[in-house]
């Protein structure tokens, strides 16, 4: 489907919503096995399209295929949704107090309506694919826009959905900007954004004209750091992997690097051992090493080798959008390098001589998506963990703990508002209704006026108890 104009009573994107709206009134969405019907129907339609999905992964991001198998990841979403959907939206039978007696309380989740899911480029698939689990397993309607970036995987995922879904229950609208702006200009129940934090203000503004509730899932700077008590045999291998894949298009790709001064010079040779085991001697001609998105992506990224100095790469080709695994040493916090958020193969190495001034150097900066540190000391991990705030942590790895659905993924702060995956994404799109129930066997008195002098004692003891 597409869509240039912007909307209108009669517009076709506000035809689509109203159409969205009208088969979530007729109540369609709500029955579990509806549900679970629709989630099967979408991984039988993912398994069977694989290749196509491999291969718009290559084009847009040349990307090896055991890193595009990352964008179907999403089916062990699938299937834990559709192990416990059912589950999920259980009501949950709450206590009520002895002053509503006798009555019954419990918490019903209910789906939102039609909602709204906005997803980027870098890993395009998956983050159009991964919230819509969750937007069904919660019974709702939704529109999809995938970014215009990845152009490859947009007209894949523009020819899968309509294989999967009526349009009236589930649509994709793909275009540029304009469209963006024009679907942000409908009202939905609820928009799931993932993307930087410049455009999350414009959405979040955007939604506040109809008090449309919003998840934010932003980027930002995520650091890393690493103890010389750490196993830097390792730390190297997982630090170096984190960056690298997607050629450091990662939301939680570990932005740059604070090493123990004493350590500092030994990390950045297993590093360079890592780079060249992984890629070889010429990354280039490495059939496991990704492409940047675009030229204008990659003239940004070229800016910053200006700063401090290169140790390890540096190189990059426009024409064939290559940009060498990169090392940068002599960075200082006050560099631009250290403002904007890399989102490419560039890995920055700040050192530092105690702990607690490295994570003061964090602490002054927005909260990060994630952060990664690595040590084999426990009391040091509990305090770099309660003593920094970030949409998550992971010790002694990177980038993995994304892939724990039991882990509730988003940002805090400046990077991003809001979680999902697992329980939480059935969590984000739907609202946990309050009932109460009471019954008319009984109907006591004390609350109804007249007042007495009896019954503003009883309430006085009643509140201040
Ligand atoms: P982006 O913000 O430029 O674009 C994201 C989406 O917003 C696209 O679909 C685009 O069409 C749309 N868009 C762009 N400008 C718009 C506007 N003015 N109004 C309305 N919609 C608009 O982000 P990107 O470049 O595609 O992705 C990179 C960013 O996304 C990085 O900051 C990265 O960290 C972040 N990201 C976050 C996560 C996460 O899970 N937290 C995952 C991936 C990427």
């Amino acid at each position: 489907m597409s869509f240039a104009t912007p909307p209108s009573d009669s517009s076709p994107l506000s035809q689509l919503v109203r159409q969205q709206r009208a088969f979530f009134n007729s109540q369609g969405t709500k029955a579990i096995s509806f549900r679970i019907q629709q989630l099967k129907q979408l991984k039988r339609v993912i398994i069977e399209h694989q290749d196509a999905i491999l291969e718009a992964a290559k084009a847009d991001l040349g990307r090896p295929a055991f890193e595009a198998y990352f964008e179907i990841a999403t089916i062990t979403e699938i299937n834990g949704a559709i192990r416990q959907v059912k589950q999920w939206a259980k009501p949950q039978r709450v206590k009520s107090s002895i002053d509503q007696f006798p009555s019954t309380a419990w918490i019903q989740p209910e789906p939102l309506g039609v909602v709204l899911i906005i997803g980027p480029w870098n890993y395009p698939f998956q983050l159009i694919m991964s919230p819509l689990v969750g937007a069904i397993a919660a019974g709702n309607c939704a529109i999809l826009k995938p970014s215009e970036y990845a152009p490859h995987t947009s007209s894949v995922l523009a020819r899968l959905i309509p294989l999967a879904f009526d349009p009236s229950y589930i649509a994709l609208v793909e275009g540029d900007v304009t469209v963006s702006q024009a679907l942000l200009q409908e009202k939905f129940d609820h928009i799931f954004f993932t993307g930087s934090p410049k455009v999350g203000r414009l959405v979040m503004e955007a939604a506040a004209q109809y008090l449309t509730p919003v998840t934010l899932e932003l980027g930002g700077k995520s650091p890393c750091i690493v103890e010389p008590d750490s196993h830097l045999g390792y730390a190297a291998k997982r630090i170096a992997w984190g960056k690298l894949i997607n050629a450091g298009q990662s939301c939680i790709a570990p932005d740059y690097l604070l090493v123990h001064h004493h350590i500092k010079s030994q990390f950045i040779e297993l590093l360079k051992e890592s780079i060249h085991t992984f890629y070889g001697s010429t990354p280039h001609t490495s059939p496991d090493y990704g492409r940047i998105v675009s030229q204008s992506h990659l003239h940004r990224l070229s800016q910053y080798l200006g700063q401090g100095r290169v140790i390890v790469g540096g190189e990059f080709d426009p024409d064939t959008r290559y940009f060498a695994p990169t090392l940068m040493d002599e960075i200082g916090w006050d560099d631009p390098i250290m403002e904007e958020e890399i989102f490419g193969p560039i890995l920055p190495i700040l050192g530092y001589d105690e702990l607690k001034t490295a994570i003061a150097q964090i602490n002054l900066r927005p909260k990060p998506l994630a952060l990664y540190f690595f040590s084999s000391d426990r009391q040091k991990q509990s305090l770099v963990v309660s003593s920094t705030s970030s949409g998550g942590v992971c010790i002694n790895d990177t980038v993995i703990h994304i892939a724990v659905n039991q882990l509730p993924f988003g940002g805090v702060g400046e990077s991003g508002m809001g979680a999902y995956h697992g329980k939480a994404s059935f969590d984000c799109f739907s609202h946990f209704k309050s009932v109460l129930k009471r019954s008319f066997w009984l109907d006591l008195n004390w609350r109804y006026a007249p007042y007495t002098t009896q019954k503003v004692q009883q309430i006085k003891q009643i509140v201040t108890r």
